[in-house]
C-alpha cells in the first residue's frame, strides 16, 4: 500500500496502521508458516542445514545522516549490511526482522520509502520480512535488523580457519564507500558512483555461497570496518600474521579518478570501511578455481596479500616498496 496522502502523519496512522502498511507490501513465501501479525513468526529451515543469525543496529547520526541519504536508500542499506553478514558465512539469506524506533516527525510517505527500499533489498536476496517491532523514538531514528540464513554445516566459513601460506583475496573494489563518506564529511559532493557505493552497498550473497559450496576458502569476513581491521579479526582468530601489498588493493575507476586530484585520500581508501565486499583466505592451489569463479560471476577477485606466521604481525608493503608494520585502525565505536 503506497501513501496516497503523502503528508499523513505517524500519529494519524498509528502503530498498527503502520504495521499493516508494511505487511501489505510483503509477498508470501513457502518458507514462512506464520509471518507478520502473530506473536512470533514461524519459519521453515531446510532439512539438515544450520540456522545463521546476525543483527545490526543503525542509529541516526552515528551510522547515517538523514540529510546525506534518502529514506529509500536507508531502507536498502539497513537490509544490505545485515545480508552481508550472511554472505560472509557463505549462507543463503532466508528471513528478516525489522525493529524501528521512529521520531514522531516522520511522515507515512517517508516510512513507505524506507519500507520499499528495505523490501527491494530483501527481495533481491530472496529473503522475506517476517516480523519486527515498532515504537516511538523521542530522539533519533533507530533501526535494528535481524537476519536469518541457512547453510549446510560443512560449508560454514568462519574467521578461524585460515592457514599459513594462504593467499588473501578481496572481491570488487575497496575504498569507494569511505571516499564518499570523507567527501560528505567535508561538505563536498562525491561522484555518483562513489555515493552509490556508500548509500547502497551490495551484499555479495551469490559470491559467498559459491565460495562456500566449492570449498574454495579457509576463512571469510565481510569488509565493514576496513580491510586491515577485518583481516585483523581473521588473523587473530586463526593465530596468523599477514602481508598486504598496497599496489594490489583493487580500486575502482571512480576512486582512482578521485585520488588523482586528492592523493592525500589514499589512506582513507585503504583503511576506510563499509565496502561490504568479501575478504577471504584460500590455499594457493585454489587460485585457478578462484579466477574461474570471478569470470563466471563477473566479480573481480583480487589477491592482495598472503598469510604468514603470527610472529610476523600484519604488515603493508607501500607503493614505494617500504614495509610498514600495521596497527589495525579500522572503525571502532568507542575509540
Ligand atoms: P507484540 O505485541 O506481540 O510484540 P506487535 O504488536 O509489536 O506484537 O507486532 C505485531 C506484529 O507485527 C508481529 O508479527 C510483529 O512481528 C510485526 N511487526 C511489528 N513491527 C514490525 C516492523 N517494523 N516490521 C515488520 N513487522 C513488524
Ligand atoms: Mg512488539
Amino acid at each position: 500500500m503506497k501513501s496516497d496522502e503523502p503528508n499523513i502523519s505517524l500519529s494519524q496512522l498509528g502503530e498498527f496502521g503502520l504495521i499493516d502498511r508494511i505487511r501489505n507490501q510483503v509477498a508470501d513465501s513457502r518458507s514462512v508458516a506464520v509471518g507478520i501479525g502473530d506473536d512470533c513468526a514461524a519459519t521453515i529451515l531446510p532439512a539438515g542445514e544450520l540456522l545463521l543469525t546476525s543483527k545490526d543496529l543503525l542509529i541516526e547520526d552515528v551510522h547515517f545522516r538523514r540529510d546525506w541519504t534518502d529514506m529509500y536508500h536507508l531502507g536498502r542499506k539497513s537490509a544490505a549490511v545485515n545480508l552481508s553478514d550472511i554472505a560472509a558465512m557463505g549462507g543463503k539469506a532466508t528471513h528478516l526482522y525489522l525493529g524501528v524506533g521512529l521520531p514522531k516527525t516522520l511522515t507515512a510517505a517517508e516510512i513507505d520509502q524506507f519500507t520499499s527500499g528495505f523490501l527491494d533489498e530483501a527481495n533481491a536476496a530472496g529473503a522475506t520480512l517476517c516480523g519486527g517491532d515498532t515504537c516511538r523514538s523521542n530522539g533519533s531514528l533507530l533501526i535494528s535488523v535481524t537476519v536469518h540464513g541457512s547453510i549446510l554445516p560443512e560449508q560454514v566459513l568462519r574467521r578461524d580457519g585460515a592457514k599459513q601460506g594462504d593467499l588473501i583475496y578481496v572481491s570488487g573494489t575497496i575504498g569507494d564507500s569511505a571516499l564518499a563518506l570523507a567527501q560528505l564529511q567535508r561538505g563536498d559532493t562525491p561522484s555518483t558512483d562513489l555515493a552509490q557505493r556508500h548509500h547502497s552497498p551490495t551484499p555479495r550473497l551469490a559470491l559467498g555461497q559459491a565460495i562456500a559450496k566449492n570449498n574454495l576458502a579457509t576463512a571469510m569476513i565481510d569488509v565493514s570496518d576496513g580491510i586491515f581491521s577485518d583481516l585483523g579479526h581473521i588473523l587473530e582468530q586463526s593465530q596468523l600474521g599477514a602481508q598486504i601489498i598496497q599496489n594490489q588493493v583493487p580500486l575502482s575507476e571512480s576512486a582512482q579518478l578521485h585520488l588523482n586530484s586528492h592523493p592525500n585520500d589514499a589512506e582513507i581508501a585503504l583503511r576506510g570501511g563499509e565496502d561490504y565486499e568479501l575478504l577471504f583466505c584460500a590455499p594457493a592451489t585454489n587460485n585457478d578455481k578462484i579466477k574461474q569463479l570471478a569470470a563466471e560471476l563477473k566479480i573481480p577477485l583480487t589477491q592482495i596479500g598472503i598469510c604468514l606466521p603470527a610472529s610476523q604481525g600484519l604488515t603493508l608493503v607501500t607503493p614505494a616498496g617500504q614495509t610498514q608494520s600495521f596497527q589495525s585502525t579500522g572503525f571502532n565505536h568507542f575509540r
